[in-house]
């Protein structure tokens, strides 16, 4: 049996604004974080770890940030051509798990509606998909809330 597994990671810094977007959903907070897309980090690390599970590079190699066509650009494409790659590769995901690392915005309240969002987007189950957070005990860029950090890790089994 052929399982893959990836894993992946990303940061965003903070900048002037009144929402984070974060794993799909809109938080509202005293900020935003900035990017040449969305700046969504927990799409982006887990958009990371498919290609990682996949042996297919990183977002920047799919997504360059130097393409003006990706500027803004919502997250839930890049996730979504992922998806597809692994589809194209014989995988379908068996399982993921994102974890946010911030003080703020709490995560908590938030968790399920950014489950259903990635099971939206994915096709996959929500019994197949875990968001959790945690902070860094103000230590740290992200115990400074100087921006937000995600990891990701995908399991992948042949579809
Ligand atoms: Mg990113």
């Amino acid at each position: 049996m052929d399982i893959r597994i990836g894993q992946g990671y990303d940061v965003h810094r903070f900048g002037p604004g009144d929402h984070v977007m974060l794993c799909g959903v809109a938080i509202p907070h005293t900020r935003t974080l900035q990017g040449h897309s969305d700046a969504d980090v927990g799409l982006h690390a887990l958009t990371d770890a498919i290609y990682g599970a996949l042996a297919q590079g990183d977002i920047g190699r799919h997504f360059p940030p130097s393409d003006p066509q990706w500027k803004g650009a919502e997250s839930h494409i890049f996730l979504r051509h992922a998806v597809d790659l692994a589809g194209k590769h014989g995988f379908k995901i068996n399982n993921m798990d994102v974890t946010l690392v911030c003080e703020y915005p709490k995560i908590g309240p938030h968790a399920d509606a950014m489950i259903a969002c990635l099971s939206g987007i994915t096709g996959v189950t929500a019994d197949r998909i875990s968001v959790k957070a945690t902070t860094s005990e103000r230590l740290g860029f992200t115990g400074r809330e100087e921006g937000i950090a995600a990891q990701a890790i995908v399991s992948l089994v042949a579809a």
